[in-house]
């Protein structure tokens, strides 16, 4: 069994979604797994968000453009008459629904179950649109599996029982179609798997079924070796190890959400990131297999807020950092980089919610200073500790100001905090001299 996650640009016109049929289109038994349609979880957030203020008209009036946009596309996408009608049928129900909860008292669940309408409606549509193309297509609800648990793990037993169950119930299909994203919560309640998390529901569903294969078609060649949004001349990347996509897609590249790599490192199952727009292009593979030396790529994270913690007396006395660690963790909030000295610790945050209160557990015991506005810069590579280029890169950073470095963590990883506004300068000069030949010496 192979599992193909598409994005929201995949399926996001009734163009991309024809090529999207094409890809599908070989023998092998497949899971497709789908997006919402580009833009929508972003318009059902705003929808969700003016019903949240009471704003009613507002989502009213959101609601309507959107169901607009989604019957042009029915029509577009449909020609055969009994599928147009009940696709349309389909979708103006939800919408209707949807109408209904602007007048509603409103509390999280309903925002988790607007959010998941964009993944329900263009299954819905896409499997439709197969059938019409005469495929052997079955659509799979996501919620008749898919479920956390009270740490917001995939519950892979249950995953695995009833995702077989369905399978087994539908032997007939070639394709089975089933929504990125949401997810029922250890209660059972309708959640989701976090924005972007449609590639993870890719992979979980990968190893629940020991497939061959995931692959998560998007909209570019793969992962490149360096944010594409910041850095021209960046070049895609044939092959990651695990470890390294790992890296890269919790720091902060965007192509992957960050969970991902998880599930199939632990079966070693490949997972391979294509273009719907150039299914001929390499792509990247990722596997257990580790390529090339020194410097291979480079992500960056914004929005990361640095705590020092100081403390003269008391610092590398036994028991202090599990003190610090414990404020954490009762805190629910993880920590992404740390480094120590004598007297200080400094460490790394992207969550701030519970900021105030971490800060007066911490004061009770030593002084605490919070900068924010910073950004991790990642950099991976096949054990670039060791590789003896890597030093250079500080000289070509001797004019950034680095709040923080973690070398050694792991030999394929070093971080470097810099201010969010040296970020483009970091990324841009890392580029030049690390990919782009210049050296810092000539
Ligand atoms: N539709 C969701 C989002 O926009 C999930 C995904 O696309 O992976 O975040
Ligand atoms: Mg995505």
């Amino acid at each position: 069994m192979l599992v193909y996650k598409f994005g929201g640009t995949s399926v996001g016109s009734v163009i991309n979604m024809n090529h999207v049929k094409d890809i599908i289109s070989t023998p092998e038994k497949k899971i497709i797994v789908l997006s919402a349609m580009s833009g929508t979880t972003n318009a059902l957030v705003a929808i969700s968000e003016a019903i949240a203020i009471g704003n009613s008209a507002l989502a009213r009036d959101q609601i309507n453009t959107l169901n607009e946009h989604y019957n042009t596309a029915v029509y577009d996408l449909l020609h055969e008459k009994v599928l147009r009608k009940d696709v349309s049928d389909y979708v103006n129900a939800i919408f209707s629904q949807l109408n209904q909860v602007t007048t509603k008292t409103y509390n999280l669940q309903h925002h988790n179950r607007i959010l998941a309408i964009g993944e329900l409606l263009s299954t819905y549509m896409f499997s439709r649109f197969l059938e019409q193309e005469g495929f052997s297509v079955a659509l799979l609800p996501a919620l008749d599996f898919m479920r956390i648990d009270r740490n917001s793990e995939p519950d892979n037993f249950y995953i695995k029982q009833n995702l077989s169950r369905l399978i087994d119930g539908q032997q007939s299909a070639d394709v089975y179609i089933t929504q990125g994203f949401i997810s029922l919560d250890a209660d059972g309640v309708i959640t989701n798997l976090k924005r972007g998390g449609s590639d993870y529901t890719a992979t979980i569903i990968g190893a629940a079924l020991e497939a061959d294969e995931v692959q998560i078609w998007t909209d570019i060649d793969g992962f490149h070796n360096n944010d594409p949004r910041y850095v021209n001349d960046t070049t895609a990347l044939s092959y990651l190890s695990y470890d390294e996509a790992a890296e890269l897609a919790y720091f902060g590249a965007k192509i992957l959400h960050p969970q991902t790599v998880m599930p199939v490192r632990r079966l070693d199952i490949p997972l391979r990131l294509k273009n719907t727009m150039a299914p001929d292009a390499h792509g990247t593979l990722i596997t257990n297999q580790t390529h090339g030396e020194g410097i291979k790529a480079i992500a960056a994270k914004d929005g990361i807020t640095a705590i020092k913690i100081k403390s003269v007396r008391m610092l590398l006395a036994h028991g202090f950092l599990k003190k610090v660690f414990e404020i954490f963790e009762t805190y629910e909030t993880a920590i992404d980089m740390i480094t120590t000295s004598e007297i200080a610790v400094s460490l790394t945050i992207d969550h701030t919610s519970n900021l105030e209160n971490i800060i007066t557990e911490l004061q009770k015991f030593a002084e605490v200073e919070v900068e924010d506005y910073m950004s991790i810069v990642c950099l991976v590579g096949n054990q670039i500790i060791y590789h003896p280029d890597t030093p250079e890169l500080f000289q070509v950073l001797q004019d950034v100001t680095i709040r923080m470095i973690a070398y050694g963590g792991s030999n394929n990883n070093i971080s470097l905090l810099v201010n969010t506004s040296d970020k483009l300068e970091t990324l841009q000069k890392l580029q030049r001299y690390v990919f782009n030949g210049y050296s810092v010496l000539a």
